[in-house]
């Protein structure tokens, strides 16, 4: 018997290899498929006649199949497939990518129901990779489709099917909120809502549905976030003292003058660190907007107070740039620094061994710890940790973080700091961080260079690898950045690697290039980062692994493929890879996609230079998913929630708070979907 937990497998008719497919999307149970919503609908209506299509329309025709073939298109090696179909009033060309099957179960003759966006200009009119059904008397595909997620060998009408054959089963799915709630916000019931949403009778009744699965996204990571901010407020922490002399003797010695907004931020980070409780705070700015001073302000006031600080970095490299960057801006004190990674240990900046460095970190010798995940994972002991710092903190995980917390003595937690590059829109940092304080840098310190931003079009890649050579030849270095293309490679190594030795052996022969991939070994990665950021490689191409934080002065031009696969604000990340010199720099978008609304989306980047900015526009246009690359889960629970929508966000923040303050124990349908949830997408 199929249950809710049966492998999609367990479905008559679905193989092993349809249900690999469907796992190469994250889709295992049957449970998985029924909570898998729609990402779009297209609405058919009727069916028209073909003299009727008018372009840029989404339309349904019924018609027969005069001719149909398949064959390859000469320059962009794809496998197309042509027909023509007509009725009574005309034909229209349809034509198809990549989908050779449909060449082959198609014949001349047969009668088809075409569904899907008319392309074309005023003179000539198709369809580009429709839907279509078979006629069938019985049946036809007029009205709101749902279109899923899919990957290759997936087709919607596949993906349908199988869903359909588990809707039964939604009957069975127990309603978690209360019942009051229900009632008061007037929202669908759980099942009722999951039907509508996969098969919508209409619109009306699909908006609803989709309100009410979107007001469990936003709840349960608010249910979370109360949870998690109670736990914060029942601990303990020092209260500091602030020391205002010290404080501006240290931003008077500094080399420039701080911005307003780092100004305020550092004050924000200090005025918590000033409470009996321990602080929880996210600073969040733009990649070189100076985020290092403003927690360097921090743990100078937790040095004064007697306390040390820990500082965790993803990546070696990072953590020898960091200690050398906290060094500078300590040279005029008495704080002393050490760096603990794997395979480095220094204090006062000379090596020592790893025992003699665990000593000095136990009695409290050293005042502030820069280091890798070795800080939690070698049995490293604080005398006193006043200060723990994570940077990008995305990279780590809830537990990683703990961990480093934990570090310090149970009666008097550290504070806490998260640094992170990635722009986040506020009411998205509402949402994902209901837990933490916010402080953003917005301003850039003055006199930053624009990056000379250019989308490519294909007819031009060689001008560009010829500017790539001339730049080479001034001495400079080049980031190629290159996207996922087939989920089911998870890590991109494919396209990379295929990248890689076009490049390494037939455009750039004469020069030294290397390859980043989330496959290599972390040491491995250290080091062709290494000698990329010494200069020994002219040109690094790499998936989106590339160290968000990594310095590379020297770099001028980051170029990017298939940039349409990427989000706004992750490309704009990429761009912050250069321009961190005195010289020019310039970021090159490639682009193969026919689709000007993709192209209209990267046009922004040209002109835009502000990441919030660009974040916004992600969320506008394509919805959280965008904010942060596919490897990073952390959006991973909205599928649905439209982040934009504040009213919705502030309800669900309004419930979970009310709910906080009675207690959960009555409702023990909503306890267990809780648990489930932290579990699916936080991993506690
Ligand atoms: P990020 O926010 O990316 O971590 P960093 O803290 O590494 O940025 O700062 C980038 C660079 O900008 C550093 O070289 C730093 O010394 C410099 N910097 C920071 N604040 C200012 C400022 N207010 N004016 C000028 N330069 C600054
Ligand atoms: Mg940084």
């Amino acid at each position: 018997m199929l249950s809710l937990n049966s492998p999609i497998s367990d479905i008559s008719g679905i193989g092993k290899a349809l249900a690999k497919r469907f796992s190469n999307i994250n889709l295992e149970t049957v449970s998985d498929l029924i909570f898998c919503f729609p990402f779009r609908y297209e609405d058919y209506g009727k069916v028209i006649s073909i003299n009727d299509l008018s372009v840029e329309q989404t339309a349904t025709i019924l018609g027969t199949v005069d001719l149909i073939s398949n064959r390859r298109s000469a320059r962009k090696r794809k496998m197309l497939t042509e027909a023509i179909v007509s009725d009574v009033s005309g034909s229209v060309k349809i034509v198809w990518f990549n989908q050779p099957w449909i060449g082959k179960s198609l014949r001349q003759g047969d009668k088809l129901y075409i569904s899907g966006k008319v392309t074309g200009d005023m003179f000539n009119v198709y369809f580009n990779s429709p839907m279509y059904e078979k006629y069938s008397s019985n049946f036809s595909p007029m009205g709101i489709i749902p279109v899923y997620s899919s990957t290759e060998g997936l087709s919607q009408k596949q993906i349908r099917t199988v869903i359909k054959s588990a809707i039964h089963l939604i009957d069975s799915i127990e309603e978690f909120l209360p019942v009051e709630i229900i009632k008061r916000e007037n929202l669908m019931g759980l099942s009722q809502a999951l039907n509508a949403v996969h098969f919508p009778k209409d619109m009306i009744s699909l908006e609803k549905a989709r309100r009410r699965l979107a007001f469990d996204e936003l709840f349960l990571v608010q249910l979370w976030s109360q949870a998690l901010k109670r736990e914060n407020a029942s601990q303990k922490a020092i209260a500091q003292k602030f020391f205002e002399a010290e404080t501006k003797e240290f931003i008077a010695k500094l080399k420039f003058e701080l911005t307003l907004d780092q100004k305020r931020s550092a004050w924000e980070i200090m005025k918590d660190m000033m409470r009996p409780t321990p602080m929880n705070r996210l600073l969040n700015g733009d990649v070189g907007s100076g985020k290092t001073v403003v927690a360097a302000l921090g743990i100078y006031q937790n040095y004064l107070n007697g306390a040390q600080s820990a500082i965790m970095v993803p990546t070696e490299i990072l953590a020898m740039q960091h200690y050398k960057n906290l060094h500078n801006l300590f040279a005029g004190t008495e704080l002393k620094i050490g760096l603990m990674t794997r395979t480095q240990k220094l204090f006062k900046g000379e090596k020592i061994s790893k025992n003699k460095f665990i000593e000095k970190c136990k009695s409290g010798e050293i005042d502030l710890i820069v280091g890798t995940h070795a800080l939690i994972q070698d049995g490293v002991e604080f005398a006193k940790l006043g200060l723990a710092i994570v940077d990008e903190q995305h990279r780590f995980g809830v537990e990683q973080r703990h961990k480093l917390i934990k570090r310090g003595e149970e009666a008097r937690r550290p504070h806490f700091l998260s640094l992170t590059a990635t722009p986040i829109p506020r009411s998205l940092a509402l949402v994902v961080y209901g837990d933490l304080d916010l402080s953003l840098i917005k301003q850039m310190p003055k006199g930053r260079k624009k990056i000379l931003t250019k989308i490519v079009p294909p007819d031009k890649r060689g001008e560009a690898y010829k500017f790539i050579d001339s730049q080479i030849k001034l001495g400079r270095q080049i980031f190629v950045i290159c996207p996922l293309i087939d989920p089911s490679d998870k890590l991109g190594v494919r396209s990379v690697t295929e990248e890689f030795e076009k490049l390494d052996k037939f455009i750039f022969p004469h020069l030294s290039v290397g390859l980043l991939h989330g496959r290599l070994k972390s040491e491995e990665k250290e080091e062709v980062m290494s000698k990329f950021a010494g200069g020994e490689l002219k040109i690094l191409v790499s998936t989106s692994v590339v160290e968000v934080g990594v310095d590379v002065p020297n770099a001028s031009i980051m170029m990017i493929e298939g940039a349409e696969r990427f989000g706004l604000a992750q490309l704009h990340q990429f761009r912050g890879r250069v321009g961190r010199a005195e010289f020019q720099s310039f970021c090159f978008l490639f682009s193969d996609s026919d689709d000007m609304k993709s192209i209209q989306r990267l046009k922004y980047l040209e002109q835009c230079h502000d990441g919030f900015e660009l974040a916004q526009r992600d969320l506008e246009l394509r919805g959280s998913g965008a904010i942060h690359g596919q490897e990073q889960s952390g959006f991973a629970e909205f599928q649905i929630a439209d982040i934009n929508d504040l009213e919705q966000i502030k309800k669900a923040k309004e419930i979970a708070e009310e709910l906080a303050v009675e207690g959960l124990e009555r409702y023990l349908a909503l306890l267990k979907k809780l648990e489930d949830y932290k579990f699916t997408y936080h991993r506690e």
